[in-house]
């Protein structure tokens, strides 16, 4: 993917199927949802030549923040998520052993709380409007980058189906709040989504082949 400022990639480090997502400006990017090992990003940051300057996750599972911590550390750079997601930090710790990935711990650096919807710039020329998706997990959010036309909805929304909610923190009626708050941003169909786990869509797509995508 590529807009005229950004190129986009769509990263799945081992072990996993997670969709981990590289924002890049020049020499520097931001990466969402860093799963996988921290020292498997280092070398992809030498390959690509970049350096990351901030780390966002949509939501405070394991399969979503497994290397975000670290890496905030390795790079001295801030990672954001919802604070209400916090209690998950420890829920998460089964499956990174069960996966051989190292625990996270509130020793680790903290996350930078983004629980409401607001803007920023990402880069000096790049705006993100962070939209609160809540349903899946209770701090749940989505990034939306307009100039790109991608909007990255971690795991409230997938191809066929939505998220699950048997989770701790899980809430169907409020992801489908979440699913109609997506609907009713009337985002031209044209839109790129990307999901948490599975193949990227766009919004015009979703309208007509997810049931579960309306108002
Ligand atoms: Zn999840």
């Amino acid at each position: 993917m590529q807009s005229p400022k950004n190129k986009i990639e769509l990263v799945q480090m081992p072990p996993q199927n997670t969709n981990s997502v590289v924002v890049f400006n020049g020499a520097n990017c931001i990466v969402f949802d860093p799963w996988g090992r921290a020292g498997d990003w280092k070398k992809y940051f030498s390959e690509h030549n970049v350096t990351p300057i901030a780390i966002y996750a949509t939501h405070g599972h394991p399969d979503h923040i497994s290397a975000a911590a670290e890496l905030a550390e390795h790079f001295d750079i801030d990672w954001h998520m919802s604070h209400l997601d916090m209690d998950l930090i420890d829920w998460g710790n089964g499956l990174l052993d069960y996966f051989g990935l190292p625990k996270l711990s509130h020793d680790n650096r903290a996350p930078i709380d983004i629980s409401s919807d607001c803007r920023k710039m990402i880069f000096s020329d790049t705006e993100m409007q962070i939209i609160s998706l809540p349903g899946h997990t209770r701090g749940g959010v989505g990034y939306y980058l307009p100039d790109a036309g991608v909007f990255i909805v971690g795991d409230t929304l997938f191809q066929d189906s939505y998220g699950r909610t048997d989770f701790p923190g899980g809430d169907e009626q409020i992801l489908f709040q979440s699913i109609s708050k997506i609907y009713d941003m009337k985002l031209p169909d044209t839109t790129v989504v990307i999901h948490g786990h599975g193949h990227h869509t766009t919004i015009g797509w979703l309208k007509q082949n997810n049931r579960f995508f309306h108002k």
